[in-house]
């Protein structure tokens, strides 16, 4: 039997170069070896999106872009999360057995607080609950993600052991994190440290047009140059070259590699580079994003099939874990 692989994304804006190479790039080849399932994580998103003016509209703009990228609706289920209501039984049955210290320990909790201390919400709190959920509902055993899901996909291994052994049953697998590379990545922003991130401010998008690409590029934080032979290229550079290493010939980086090395580097030359290798790479993407976005009728059939595929495998699921947790009906 196929083993069966789940990943998500927030509605929270656009699909940028992170999320391409983190996760999307993995599950685009791994659709056809296994049972896959993609969703766009919309109730997520409520934990820091919790308006309803851009909800539909970013549920659209994802959903476009990861079709976009290559996921084939006929082979994988592609849904929405909120089109499963069998997810938010699960995740209330789940919370049961998740505790605030652990939840409360979690980086990405910290994190938000620190960028959003007005509105520390429960939803933040239990983000990683909702996250094991999505995993567990469909038994997943490979979830491709990024390097900064790494502790929240231990999470889900924890809360998958834990409910196996509060009901002494081995009922959910534990989930793996995934990369074809073995090694999970992380794709650095633009502004010289950090990760790209939606919320960051610091990301290029899937479908920004070449000259937002150019601009965004030559904006990159750099630094004042090398000064010796041979230095160890500081983060921002680093940051740059990490960027060439997905989009660009691997020449095209060992000569500015090389060009850093013999402090011969000139900066708006590596731009310049990268940016016409972005593009190159996103054009064609860019293409399909704005065809797909206004295509009403296809996104209506994709959404409807793949809630349908994924309710059956959720309702089966949770079918059996009302079972085991003990619900009877009279
Ligand atoms: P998010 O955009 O936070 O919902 O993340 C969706 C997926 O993209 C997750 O699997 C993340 O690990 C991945 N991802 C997001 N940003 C990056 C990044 N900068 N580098 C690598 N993976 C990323």
């Amino acid at each position: 039997m196929k083993q069966t692989v789940l990943s998500g994304i927030r509605s929270t804006g656009n699909l940028h170069l992170g999320n391409y190479f983190g996760a999307i790039r993995n599950f685009v080849r791994m659709q056809h070896e296994y049972n896959c399932y993609f969703f766009v994580a919309d109730l997520h998103s409520l934990t820091t999106h919790p308006h309803p003016d851009n909800l539909h509209g970013n549920v659209r703009k994802v959903i476009s872009e990861y079709l976009a990228c290559g996921i084939d609706p006929d082979v994988a289920t592609l849904y929405v999360q909120s089109d499963v209501p069998e997810i938010s039984e699960l995740y209330l049955l789940m919370n049961m057995n998740a505790y605030v210290g652990e939840l409360e320990r979690t980086t990405t909790f910290k994190d938000k607080i620190r960028k959003q201390p007005e509105n520390v919400n429960a939803g933040l709190l239990t983000y990683p609950v909702l996250m094991a959920t999505d995993i567990i509902i469909h038994k997943a055993n490979k979830v491709p993600v990024g390097k900064d899901q790494e502790q929240n996909l231990e999470m889900a291994r924890k809360f998958a052991r834990r409910f196996n052994r509060i009901y002494e049953v081995d009922y959910f697998p534990e989930p793996e994190a995934f990369s074809f590379t073995g090694e999970l990545i992380k794709i650095p922003g633009l502004d010289g440290s950090g990760k790209m991130g939606k919320s960051e401010g610091n990301a290029i998008n899937l479908v920004d047009d070449p000259k937002i690409i150019r601009k965004k590029v030559m904006r990159a934080v750099t630094d004042a140059g090398p000064t010796e032979l041979n230095q160890a290229p500081t983060e921002p550079i680093q940051n740059l070259f990490s960027l060439m290493e997905v989009v660009s010939e691997t020449d095209t980086l060992n000569f500015f590699k090389e060009k850093y090395a013999a402090c011969e580097i000139r900066y708006g030359d590596l731009k310049n580079q990268l940016a016409e290798d972005i593009i190159k790479f996103t054009t064609p993407i860019r293409d399909r994003i704005l065809t797909i976005h206004d295509d009403d009728a296809y996104l209506k059939k994709v959404t409807k099939q793949g809630a349908e595929k994924a309710r059956e495998s959720a309702s089966r699921t949770l079918r059996e874990v009302r079972e085991i947790i003990g619900f009877r009906s009279f």
